[in-house]
């Protein structure tokens, strides 16, 4: 079962996830920011972009076939349907990762969440919760770039994600964008290879 590869023991998997409009993305963009050695996945998506999405950095758009073709190579760690579009995380890019010894975050959402759970008994879950319901019903209205049928239907799915927040290794409470940051870069870099440089 040894191999030299497998003796190099790789960093640990860090996973983000909770509900839509709670602020993951902009969560994940202040840790960019000031952390910019934190390295990210990018996900593949079948979903359009949004106004200032860049293909490459934000996502990797794909079109159906793409998407399916990825899939049957096995080339996704996990993907999920959420809201009538596919996300998933190309597998690769954080197998390698990993495999220098540095830590890797995913931000996906909670079925995703679970794959990565049943692949890697050691991935770290982190859940990043609204300071209230109420908080995140106000941002999901608030983000506006979406018909009604497609917020309700996030909405729905957002409730169903809360109650999941018991699965979780850890619940960020997402009051501060900068302080949940710091909290979720502790984490990062807290189970095998010490505090990221500050
Ligand atoms: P959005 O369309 O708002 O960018 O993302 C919708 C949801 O998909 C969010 O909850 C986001 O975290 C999730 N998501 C983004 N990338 C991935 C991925 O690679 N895999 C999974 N399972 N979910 C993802």
């Amino acid at each position: 079962m040894h191999s030299a590869v497998q003796e190099r023991t790789p960093a640990r998997l860090t996973v983000l996830s909770g509900p839509s409009g709670v602020g993951k993305g902009t969560v994940v963009a202040e840790v960019r920011r000031r952390y910019p050695e934190v390295w990210v996945s990018v996900s593949a998506t079948t979903r359009r972009a949004r106004p200032g999405e860049v293909d490459g950095v934000h996502y990797s758009f794909l079109s159906d076939a793409e998407f399916d073709r990825l899939i049957a190579e096995d080339g996704l760690l996990e993907w999920a349907e959420y809201a009538g579009n596919r996300y998933g995380t190309p597998a690769a890019p954080v197998r390698e990762r990993l495999a220098t010894g540095a830590p890797a975050l995913l931000e996906i959402e909670l079925q995703g969440a679970r794959q990565v759970r049943a692949r890697d008994a050691d991935a770290q879950l982190v859940f990043l919760a609204p300071p209230s319901w109420a908080e995140l019903v106000s941002r999901l209205a608030g983000r506006g770039s979406e018909p009604p049928a497609v917020q309700e239907r996030r909405l729905a799915i957002a409730q169903a994600e809360l109650d999941a927040s018991g699965e979780f290794d850890v619940v960020v409470v997402n009051d501060d964008v900068a302080r949940a940051a710091d909290e979720l870069v502790s984490l990062l870099t807290a189970p095998s290879s010490g505090p990221v440089r500050g």
